[in-house]
């Protein structure tokens, strides 16, 4: 069975105080010892968080480049996250791809290098609205993926997140149908592109406007192995979601 992962990403909000105040409802919780948690800070509080956060609760960073070290103003690498005693990172993310203008290409690239340096990734995928609204979602998710099947990366070091873009900080969460149907069709694709081993164990999570009130619903779903949470994982309803199975 695959492991439920509740991802919670602060993007790129929070001060001390504000941290804080998460961190001690997080180790207030106890956790849950059936499922990845996984917390990503901007990156200037990684250590901070690492250093007091409990639970087994891991910790991610929102991004990275593609090579270890050099002339890369304003960057930071696989090398460094490791060396924070860190162990997973989020690629691809819908604001990296489309506000930031990341490729197919270098997302590829940034996984793989990644990978190499010994990181788990958070590989998030997703279409935007007009994209769904032409008929195009498992067009654009397959293109997504394809960068880094084409790549031959280590797929038990990976998680997909499927954060559809419409449904990101919108407050409108795709139905756990609509969530359902297109992380089938992703495993789909796994079995068809990779193997129907890859295909059986990687975990797929949603992503876009989670909530306690629908995590329950989008978790029952078969291929629903947790959440890639924004908004609701800097309140203490974060809790709830990852409960949302127990
Ligand atoms: P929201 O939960 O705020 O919609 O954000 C989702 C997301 O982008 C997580 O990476």
């Amino acid at each position: 069975a695959r492991r439920f992962v509740v991802g919670g990403n602060w993007k790129m909000n929070g001060d001390h105080a504000t941290i804080d105040g998460i961190i001690a409802f997080l180790n207030q919780s106890g956790g849950n010892s059936d499922v990845d948690i996984i917390v990503s800070p901007p990156a200037p509080y990684l250590t901070y968080v690492k250093e007091h956060i409990k639970n087994n609760i891991l910790v991610a960073a929102q991004n990275c480049y593609k090579v270890a070290k050099g002339a890369f103003t304003g960057e930071i690498s696989p090398a460094m996250i490791k060396d924070l005693g860190l162990q997973w990172v989020i690629l691809g993310h819908s604001e990296r791809r489309h506000v930031f203008g990341e490729s197919d290409c270098l997302i590829a690239e940034k996984t793989v290098h990644a990978l190499e340096s010994g990181l788990n990734v958070i590989f998030c995928i997703g279409e935007k609205l007009d994209e769904r609204e032409a008929g195009k979602t498992k067009e654009v998710n397959f293109r997504q993926l394809q960068a880094i099947v084409d790549k031959k990366v280590d797929w038990s070091k990976i998680v997909i997140a499927y954060e559809p873009v419409w449904a990101i900080g919108t407050g409108k969460t795709a139905s756990p149908e609509q969530a359902q149907e297109a992380h089938e069709s992703i495993r789909e694709f796994l079995k068809e592109k990779v193997s129907q081993d890859v295909a059986a164990s990687t975990r797929i999570i949603y992503g876009g406007s989670v909530t306690a009130d629908n995590a329950a619903e989008l978790g029952k779903k078969g291929d629903i192995d947790g959440f890639l949470v924004g908004g609701a994982s800097l309140k203490p309803d974060f809790v709830k979601i990852i409960n949302a199975r127990s």
